[in-house]
């Protein structure tokens, strides 16, 4: 007689496992799908001898993490601020509220509620950003990879662009600028050598299929040494000169300069269009800290172009975007304020002496479910800005290395393993045989929900 078999008979009928008490409240909270489809699932466990634990608590495990959102929260101790994988700018708060705003009430996104008829949706933020940015004119795609696109396949399809060779730049995640322009319908013309390009080399390449004269940021990379770069204003001239325009990609646009608060200066969208840039395309959610969107400013006769442009309606952004967008830009409008009201300017300007107060607060819950197995240090560490903005700069950080002791890298997964499988996943770096946790994105208000559920850390 077989073990198996001699068991089946023991098992329950799905109803039965639907009247346990605790299955009934998993019922009340989740819906009679779920659960009788998490019942299911456990007892055809159970018939191949799977199953081990409870019955109810295995049903309401399974129910709880098939409810659980796939885009869960995670504590961001990477030292990157802006990191793509993770989502890029946390928006501020009056960002958020203008966003449920506009999700939860109809809104004004093409009507113009004074003249009582239809409007642009761009007109929500084109004004802010010609505010902010000195140009004529703006509008908003999906993000900047869409603003480039765009930008090339209006004005240069057919037609040849003609771009740096030391800015021919790969972006993380398939962004190439040769494969955007061969896509656009553009042709590439590269101009200079990968560390040097004079205004000569511009001035030679302009023929009769130019459409436009470009500069790329070198957005997550330095060309050092021995390098030239022509400068915008000069490139700007050169343009002019034919009748050409001249567009800048600035990748991550930041609209004040960040030497005010003591961070490396970044381009601004106003310094390109003060040199003589007729477009300048740049991110949302990079140093701009806002929602993710690509923003073109610059001549009203371009823009125009643009936005008659059939594939605009296929990037074009929606009214949460917008709404988030916005709110953020009236932000800059007072800059004095924007390191405590920005929250990627606030995570990015803290302070040494804040980082490190909190370090303080915090080794010792840490320690008393570590040691003595995983020993934790406060050390200094080096964060990042990220997504190719300031790709050389690195700010001083604080932050902890936990280093097993005994070594080899099974243990040093387990560690991983653990934070990553906290209620709110916990990431940080390894370097050098540690776990690092930088604490530069640990925002005040986070920091009580970050140590209470240090308890339930196993490893
Ligand atoms: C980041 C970046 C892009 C792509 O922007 P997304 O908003 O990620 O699409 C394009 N060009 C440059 C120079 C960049 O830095």
């Amino acid at each position: 007689m077989n073990q198996p078999a001699a068991k089946l008979a023991q098992i329950p009928s799905v109803d039965r496992v639907l009247n346990l008490p605790e299955v009934r409240l998993l019922l009340e909270a989740h819906g009679h799908e779920p659960v009788t489809s998490a019942v299911r699932t456990v007892l055809a466990e159970l018939r191949q001898g799977k199953a081990t634990r409870p019955l109810a608590e295995a049903v309401s495990d399974r129910v709880r993490a098939q409810a659980r959102p796939r885009l869960r929260r995670v504590f961001n101790l990477t030292g990157t601020v802006l990191h793509t994988n993770l989502g890029r700018a946390v928006l501020p708060r009056e960002a958020v509220e203008a966003a449920v705003a506009a999700m939860t009430a109809p809104c004004a996104l093409e009507y113009d509620v004074e003249a009582g008829g239809r409007g642009d949706r761009d007109d929500v933020v084109e004004g802010l950003l010609c505010e902010l940015t000195g140009a004529e004119a703006a509008t908003v795609v999906n993000n900047n990879a869409a603003a480039v696109f765009l930008l090339l396949n209006t004005l240069a399809q057919r037609k040849e662009v003609i771009v740096s060779r030391g800015e021919l730049i790969e972006i993380g995640g398939a962004f190439r600028m040769p494969d955007i322009m061969a896509r656009a319908g553009a042709k590439l013309v590269e101009i200079g050598t990968t560390n040097r390009t004079h205004l000569q080399d511009y001035e030679s390449a302009i023929g009769k299929k130019t459409a436009l004269l470009m500069k790329v940021h070198c957005s997550n990379y330095a060309v050092t040494g021995f390098t030239k770069a022509v400068a915008e204003m000069d490139i700007a001239e050169a343009a002019h000169a034919k009748q050409l325009p001249f567009a800048v990609d600035l990748g991550s646009g930041t609209l004040v300069d960040l030497s005010r608060f003591g961070l490396p200066k970044e381009p601004t969208p106003a310094d390109s269009i003060a040199a003589g840039a007729d477009l300048v395309t740049f991110s949302g959610d990079k140093l701009l800290g806002g929602p993710q969107a690509g923003i073109l400013v610059g001549k009203v006769e371009l823009i125009r172009r643009i936005k008659k442009n059939p594939l605009k309606r296929a990037l074009r952004v929606g009214k949460i975007t917008l709404a988030a967008l916005e709110a953020v830009l009236r932000l800059y409008r007072d800059p004095d304020r924007l390191p405590q009201r920005l929250t990627t300017l606030r995570l990015l300007t803290r302070s040494h002496a804040d980082m490190s107060k909190q370090a303080e607060r915090l080794v010792g819950r840490l320690r008393a479910v570590l040691e003595p197995e995983y020993p934790v240090e406060i050390v200094e560490l080096m964060s990042q800005i990220g997504s190719g903005s300031l790709p050389v700069e690195r700010l001083p950080s604080v932050g902890f290395a936990i280093r097993p002791l005994l070594k080899g890298g099974a243990r040093m997964k387990r560690l991983e393993a653990a934070f990553r499988s906290l209620p709110v996943p916990v990431l940080g770096y390894v370097r050098d045989g540690a776990l690092h946790l930088d604490l530069r994105c640990l925002d005040a208000e986070d920091e009580k929900a970050f140590a209470d559920q240090l308890k339930d850390l196993s490893c």
